[in-house]
């Protein structure tokens, strides 16, 4: 439909009416004045007939030449046309023509008139000067005889008077049109002043900007229209801010959530997920609204199961595996949601992580067997060697004292293994990152202190201890913690070296890091271990290990020890060379 602005239509109505009302005026007016000017004029031929009747009766001779004379004079004088007709319409006299020259007179409107009535009226054109009079017919009676006085005269002046009046009439009544019209016009846009003014507040309230107020107008309708907009705006504002909250509210809860959601609406189409969903199948959460949920993930089990809740209308779970964008075990349950107020039902999925507790259930069952590997051996050695004894060996004083030193060892090894559990339990109670533990400690100092109990058993080793540090080196250390995990590599690059190398301690400050190395030329580990040696109990040559004292703990305390610090742990290694363990600080 096309649409009409207000202001042409409002100005179109009043303006047509304007029109009307003003041609109307003009056209009675016009005709009012043309009637008053018809019948002055009347009036007027009617008092020049009655002058010219007078004139008669006091005439001595009635014959037709005195009678011409006299109209030819009075006529001239008056610049009226005299005509003297006799009741059987022969013209006895005529102010402008020779009488007998004209015709009867009988079939002339005002001489019928008269001859009815006394008097007659015509307005026509004149049979004999063809030109358009006004006619007046008087019938009079004289002694002997009786006679139509007519006089007429020309309509012409009448004619010109009229238009010119009509004439002044249309340009005054242009002139007011214009003037009303523009009164119209601007009267027009007062009244619509306040409309635009509420139109564009409301148009401003579609456009979501509920908080402008639509100015109240003085005229009482547009003002309890104006308050009701805002109060509709406000009531709008209040709903879609309780909306707009409550909507946070469940996307703060949902994305904060560990588990994964997604929802899906009855023909499996996904209606919203949460960041832990997209995270877990590595989808992008704009791209996956309102797409069917087997397009976007592709997770045969998991479709059927999608299918399955999304049939059955029943809740249901099971566990499944992905491993893309990376490997995980999820437990999944599938809820069905209820259509009811507004709600479009369908599923909810929640999808719960079981990868970690899968790991660290895994981890335990290892920590356990490998806890009761390593102290099966020297327990079972020790019980061997103590009944060994206890069957009579104890009496061979040599072997005796042989069993008595294994014993020894191993009750050594054992007690260092529950010694090293002890210390990595005590360090992974340590939460990561809490500042309390750590002080700025010089880095000069520590690495002094803590090469004392080493310096002799590299000198027994011919193996050369070398510290290079930048100069000032501080950081934020537990400085207890630090020095044991730089003792327990000081420790393996002695074990795991040969006899005449060196072992270089390097501190090095760079932009916003500092880097401290242990190096060592010893027997290096090969590629495939480099990932595995921070295990626990991760040995690669369990024999060798064993022979030398380890207990496979050392680089597992070492790590937990760098979490603490926030800083990483790298290794860098090739057979045969040497290795090279590196701290990584962060440094402000
Ligand atoms: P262990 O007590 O057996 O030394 P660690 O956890 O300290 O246990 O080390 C794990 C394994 O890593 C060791 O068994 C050893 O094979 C290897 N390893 C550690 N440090 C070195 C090193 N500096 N040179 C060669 N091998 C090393």
């Amino acid at each position: 439909m096309q649409q009409q602005k207000l202001i042409v239509r409002l100005f179109s109505s009043y303006f047509v009416l304007v029109l009307l009302a003003l041609t109307l005026t003009i056209l009675f007016a016009s005709k009012a004045i043309e009637d008053f000017y018809f019948e002055e004029n009347v009036n007027n031929l009617q008092a020049r007939a009655i002058l010219v009747d007078e004139i008669l009766r006091h005439q001595d001779s009635m014959n037709p030449k005195s009678l011409q004379h006299l109209c030819e004079r009075l006529g001239k004088e008056t610049a009226t046309r005299i005509t003297l007709v006799i009741p059987s319409g022969q013209v006895l006299a005529d102010s402008d023509e020779n009488p007998k020259n004209m015709d009867l007179h009988h079939d002339r409107p005002e001489i019928i008139q008269a001859l009815q009535s006394g008097e007659g009226v015509g307005r026509r054109s004149s049979y004999t000067l063809n030109e358009e009079h006004l006619y007046y017919a008087r019938m009079s009676a004289y002694a002997d005889s009786s006679l139509i006085i007519r006089v007429s005269f020309p309509t012409l002046a009448l004619k010109s008077a009229m238009s010119d009046l009509n004439y002044n009439l249309l340009l005054g009544g242009i002139i007011i049109s214009i003037l009303l019209g523009l009164l119209n016009w601007y009267l027009s846009g007062q009244i619509l002043k306040p409309i635009q003014i509420m139109e564009s507040g409301a148009r401003r309230f579609s456009r979501g900007k509920l908080k402008m107020k639509v100015p109240e107008s003085n005229i009482k309708e547009l003002g309890s229209l104006a308050k009701s907009l805002n109060l509709m705006a406000e009531n709008i504002y209040d709903r879609i801010r309780v909306i707009t909250q409550q909507k946070n509210e469940q996307m703060a809860i949902l994305s904060s959530m560990s588990e994964g959601v997604i929802a899906l609406s009855p023909d499996g189409a996904i209606l919203s997920s949460n960041r832990a969903a997209v995270t877990m199948f590595g989808v992008h959460p704009n791209s996956i609204v309102g797409r069917p949920f087997h397009e976007v993930i592709r997770h045969t089990e998991l479709i059927d199961f999608v299918t399955l809740v999304l049939k059955e209308k029943k809740s249901s779970q099971c566990n499944i595996s992905i491993y893309e964008p990376q490997e995980l075990t999820l437990n999944v349950i599938g809820n069905r949601m209820p259509a009811k107020k507004g709600a479009i039902g369908g599923a909810v999925l929640v999808f719960t992580d079981l990868t970690q507790i899968q790991k660290l259930e895994g981890v335990r069952r290892e920590f356990v067997a490998n806890v009761s590997h390593e102290l099966k051996t020297p327990i079972t050695s020790i019980q061997g060697y103590v009944e060994t004894l206890q069957d009579g060996a104890i009496d061979d004083k040599e072997n005796a004292h042989r069993f008595l030193d294994i014993i020894a060892k191993h009750s050594a090894r054992l007690g260092q293994i529950v010694d090293d559990l002890l210390e990595l339990s005590r360090i992974e109670e340590i939460p990561g990152g809490e500042e309390q533990y750590l002080k700025l400690t010089p880095l000069n100092d520590l690495i002094e202190s803590t090469l004392v109990p080493f310096t002799p058993l590299a000198a027994n080793r011919s193996i050369t201890l070398k510290v290079e540090l930048d100069e000032n080196l501080e950081l934020l250390l537990n400085a207890k913690l630090f020095s044991h995990a730089l003792g327990n590599l000081l420790d393996n690059a002695i074990k795991y070296s040969g006899s005449n190398t060196t072992i270089e301690i390097l501190g090095r400050k760079r932009e916003d890091e500092v880097v401290l190395e242990i190096k060592d030329q010893g027997r290096g580990i090969e590629e495939k271990h480099l990932d595995r040696i921070f295990e626990r109990f991760y040995r690669v040559d369990k024999g060798r290990s064993r022979e030398v004292g380890g207990t496979g703990l050392g680089l597992s305390i070492v790590k937990h020890i760098t979490r603490i610090h926030h800083a990483t742990l790298e290794v860098e290694s090739k057979i045969g060379e040497g290795s090279t363990f590196r701290f990584i600080f962060p440094h402000k």
